[in-house]
């Protein structure tokens, strides 16, 4: 059996960071506690995106060990799902401490495989791990009610977990986004198959081993490598109750729809396009820092990030035109690499030559590149890597591809527009509805866009806004960034992973006086 373990990784990180490497990582499937090479024998590369070369080779599954996995967290369920919440948290609150100790590692490999930096890494592990504790209150926040309803009638409910669930995630956070919905999925007492992506399989792999290692029963938490198939299959698997999916708007739409046509339930976000709106008494200085964090951090690969940039005011305005100059001073400060404070590669040359498309159709509509990140190739020559450096583009038409598609990329969309009114139609014109921020030192302007933006997550002077628990995550429904039922993380998953069973009582009142012991107290 081909096994990966941590002590084996960790060697392979200090040895191979930041260089061509000649050991190549074998990443297979886990199933019932083992970590179990896939029946298909077939396997894929795993590329690090700053240097392009191979790190490891990642399992791709069909149907055969999807059923493996399946059957493996049916069997673990009745027995974990009759434990405690409380005996359930108390795994789940080793767990957390365990992530803690191996936060660094779990960093490492999500610079190696991510590309994303240091302390965006180190913070991708943080943010989930502040999930992983939400989900450790448990065993108060997922009580049922109890009311007497009519004179001897009395309604209770409680919350039943599901069976399996299935997790399918993106590439862009390998650790947080996994731990939006495991640590709640298993503390309300479901058995998991997690789908990592095939682009960054190593974080999870390592995870596995700090499950192990928390007390988690075998079987509890599975994970299946893979591709299309292994999510069709796992979708498919009737013994599937459940799916939760993030990643791009065309998927989440498949996901969701297959899932409900077969009665299971599913939340599904998809992609997203956010704009910030710059009102002209917005803090210059603090506006411009927050924009390009939001655009270039993680090089634009959030769903958060901000993509088009809507400047209130004439081209020509002082504020204006100050903002402008501080973004492109910020931005054009940034350098490549992955150490804290500077801006990675994108994941891998599909995305490398998307983004260059963009950035060339742009300049073919007649818009302005502002600052060009195109510059970072030649900058970059001899290290490889999807290197592509932060990039400003000043439109002349809200029509640009640009200005309405998800690039997923570090370049910023800047329009300028003369009324509050156009800033809000263009905003609610585009079909995503993920995230909005309004930048400005008034409370009153600041809350006439919050009650008109068509997003589900809205930032004032935050141009990340993502909610902590107890708020759930997740786009608006009906748009592209929300297929299926309910938010992501915090009270909403709560609701996901569990049944409410409703048990109505009624005890006729006694009628046999021997039994009473005296006389009925008088209220
Ligand atoms: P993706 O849709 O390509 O992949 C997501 C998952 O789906 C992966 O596990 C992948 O293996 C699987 N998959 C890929 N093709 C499939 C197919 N044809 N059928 C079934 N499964 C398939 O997304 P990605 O490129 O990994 O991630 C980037 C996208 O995720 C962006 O669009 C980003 O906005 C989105 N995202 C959204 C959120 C959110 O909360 N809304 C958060 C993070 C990322």
């Amino acid at each position: 059996q081909q096994r990966t373990n941590s002590n084996q990784i960790t060697s392979y990180i200090f040895s191979t960071m930041g260089e061509a490497t000649e050991s190549i990582l074998t990443i297979n499937n886990y199933i019932a506690g083992k970590h179990t090479p896939p029946t298909t024998n077939e396997y894929i590369p795993v590329i690090n995106p700053s240097t392009s070369s191979q790190i490891a080779n990642v399992a791709i599954s069909n149907s055969t060990d999807v059923n493996n996995a399946v059957t493996a967290a049916h069997n673990a369920f009745t027995s974990w799902s009759r434990l405690t919440v409380k005996a359930r948290s108390a795994i789940m609150l080793k767990f957390h401490s365990l992530i803690r100790e191996n936060a660094n590692e779990l960093a490492e490999l999500i610079v190696l495989e991510n590309g994303k930096n240091k302390t965006e890494a180190l913070a991708d592990v943080a943010k989930g791990n502040e999930t992983v504790e939400y989900a450790c209150s448990l065993p108060q926040l997922m009580q049922g009610k109890i009311d007497r309803v009519s004179g001897e009638v009395t309604c209770k409910d409680r919350r039943d977990a599901l069976g399996v669930v299935v997790i399918i995630v993106p590439f862009n956070f390998p650790f947080m986004v996994p731990m939006w919905t495991l640590p709640i999925a298993l503390v309300t007492g479901n058995t998991i198959v997690l789908k990592p992506s095939e682009k960054v399989p190593l974080t999870m792999n390592k995870v596995m081993d700090l499950i192990e290692q928390a007390g988690f029963p075998p079987g509890v938490v599975n994970m299946i490598q893979g591709t299309k198939n292994a999510v069709e299959s796992l979708i498919d698997h009737p013994l599937v109750k459940a799916v939760t999916f993030v990643g791009s708007s065309p998927i989440a739409k498949i996901v969701s729809e297959r899932c409900h046509s077969l009665n299971k339930r599913c939340t599904a976000l998809g992609g997203a396009k956010n704009h910030l709106v710059a009102l002209p008494d917005c803090d210059v200085n603090g506006t411009a820092s927050d924009v390009v964090v939001s655009y270039a951090g993680c090089a634009g690969q959030r769903c958060m990030a901000a993509s088009v940039l809507l400047v209130v005011g004439p081209k020509d305005g002082q504020s204006q035109k100050a903002l402008l100059d501080a973004v492109i001073e910020k931005a054009s400060k940034i350098e490549p690499g992955t150490e804290p404070g500077k801006m990675g590669a994108v994941i891998d040359e599909v995305s490398f030559k998307k983004i260059m498309l963009y950035i060339e159709q742009s300049e073919k509509d007649g818009a302005q590149i502002l600052l060009d990140g195109r510059t970072w190739i030649e900058k970059m020559k001899g290290v490889g890597g999807n290197y592509i450096g932060p990039t400003v583009i000043l439109h002349n038409s809200k029509t640009d591809k640009a200005m309405n598609e998800e690039i997923f990329g570090p370049v910023l969309s800047v329009y300028h527009v003369s009324t509050w009114h156009e800033a809000i139609e263009i905003e609610n014109a585009n079909p995503f509805g993920n995230a909005a921020a309004i930048y400005t030192t008034n409370g009153g302007y600041a809350d006439w866009f919050c009650s008109r933006f068509r997003a589900s997550m809205l930032g004032v002077n935050i141009g990340i806004p993502v909610p902590r628990e107890p708020f759930s995550f997740g786009g608006l429904y009906g748009t592209r960034s929300k297929y299926g039922d309910m938010d992501i993380t915090g009270d909403g998953a709560i609701e996901f992973f569990t049944n409410r069973i409703k048990i109505t009582t009624k005890w006729p009142a006694p009628t046999s006086p021997e039994y009473m012991l005296g006389e009925e107290r008088q209220e």
